[in-house]
């Protein structure tokens, strides 16, 4: 049986930026900190404990289980956590993830396993390695309750993962305003997608990484002019809150004001007005003519790449630092989605050639080279 939408509050708990007692020591998290955060968050009514195996090099998943299974009841919360399988050399050792994963929390169960970032060249790991297979038999066995995916691919990816795998309990996807209706990441249309199998989301950087959380001022103003009261991060919640089929929406947590900041704002959120919504899609469209980059991931330019660069998802990332002001976001997303990189270009100009828009992609792969990698 799938996760019942309505049982589960729509915030959730990330676990990705934890406090650290040591900036530049990603293990060193502040643990007295960590447990005022997970009570603060269940007593504002939490319950989804968002981790993975790799965040923190492993002391995130270590640090929750300190935080909150050995401090709460068992059945007063929920845990998610993820198996990079894409990035293990071996099946027996990317199965040999949850074992970890259970010994580190301190669970005999995980309530929400995820095959983590799946799509793109990615998911042919977790097919060669049996994965699919692996997380139906834990979930036979009880030592998880549901199993999903998350991903970071178009709504075409999506639907054939669905097709292929109609038996996931729910999947993870980046879901935000500004992603809305982007060429490239299509968030409307991802969620169509998983609306139309009955698959219920989870929804990540609801804030883009948090940069928007942070708006350029001409970008804010028409928000502070509507809701002088409200911080740029809730219009970003709001937004996902909001969505048919959202199972919760994960808000990186990393101080304890921020906790108690975001579960006051959930708490006091509601749908937007008339109004609201005007001057969301108004700031929307600000940030959009920010893009320097006019890519509509048409994708001409793709098949005669003798070098199969992903140049569309390339220009995306471009935008992304242009319209966030945040090139360490934007660089870390170019590593993560693992593309063929822009240094592989060869300078044949086919790309060029074949462009709509006539973007002159040799010279934007020169300046993504040379930002991102
Ligand atoms: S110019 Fe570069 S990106 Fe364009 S087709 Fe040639 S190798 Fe590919
Ligand atoms: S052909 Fe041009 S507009 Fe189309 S995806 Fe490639 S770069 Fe973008």
């Amino acid at each position: 049986m799938r996760p019942d939408l309505e049982s589960t509050p729509k915030l959730g708990f990330g676990c990705m930026r934890l406090p650290l007692l040591d900036p530049a020591d990603q293990q060193s998290i502040d643990l007295a900190q960590l447990e005022q955060m997970v009570d603060a968050f269940l007593e504002g009514g939490g319950t989804y404990f968002d981790t993975a195996f790799v965040y923190h090099e492993g002391a995130s998943e270590k640090a929750l289980g300190q935080a909150l299974v050995a401090r709460h009841p068992r059945e007063s919360f929920t845990i998610a956590t993820k198996c990079l399988a894409w990035a293990i050399g071996s099946a027996e050792e990317a199965k040999s993830n949850l074992a970890t994963s259970l010994e580190r929390l301190g669970t005999d169960y995980i309530d929400f396993y995820l095959l983590h970032n799946v799509g793109g060249p990615r998911t042919a790991k977790f097919d060669e390695y049996g994965m699919w297979d692996f997380v139906r038999e834990q979930k036979a066995a009880g030592r998880i309750r549901n199993w999903g995916f998350s991903m970071h691919d178009g709504p075409e990816a999506l639907d054939a993962l669905l097709e292929a795998h109609p038996d996931a309990d729910f999947v993870q996807l980046q879901v935000n305003y500004l992603d809305w209706e982007n060429p490239v990441t299509r968030s409307r249309a991802c969620m169509e997608v998983a609306a139309k199998h009955g698959v219920p989301v989870v929804v990540m950087e609801p804030a883009r990484g948090g940069r928007l959380a942070e708006l350029p001022e001409q970008v804010a103003a028409p928000l502070l002019a509507c809701r002088p009261d409200l911080s740029m991060a809730s219009w970003a919640y709001r937004f996902c809150y909001n969505l048919p089929n959202v199972l919760t929406v994960l808000s990186g947590m990393s101080t304890i004001e921020q906790t108690r900041q975001n579960v006051a704002e959930f708490r006091a959120s509601a749908p937007f007005s008339p109004e609201e919504e005007r001057a969301l899609a108004e700031a929307r469209e600000m940030l959009e003519k920010l893009a320097a980059v006019p890519c509509t991931n048409c994708r001409y330019c793709v098949k005669d790449c003798p070098q199969g660069v992903a140049i569309p998802e390339i220009m995306s990332l471009l935008n992304l630092e242009l319209m966030t002001g945040n090139r360490a976001f934007a660089k870390g997303l170019y590593s993560w989605q693992a593309v063929k990189p822009a240094s592989e270009c060869i300078a044949c100009g086919a790309c060029e050639s074949m462009c709509p828009q006539s973007i002159d992609i040799v010279h934007q792969l020169e300046v993504a080279a040379e930002h991102f990698e």
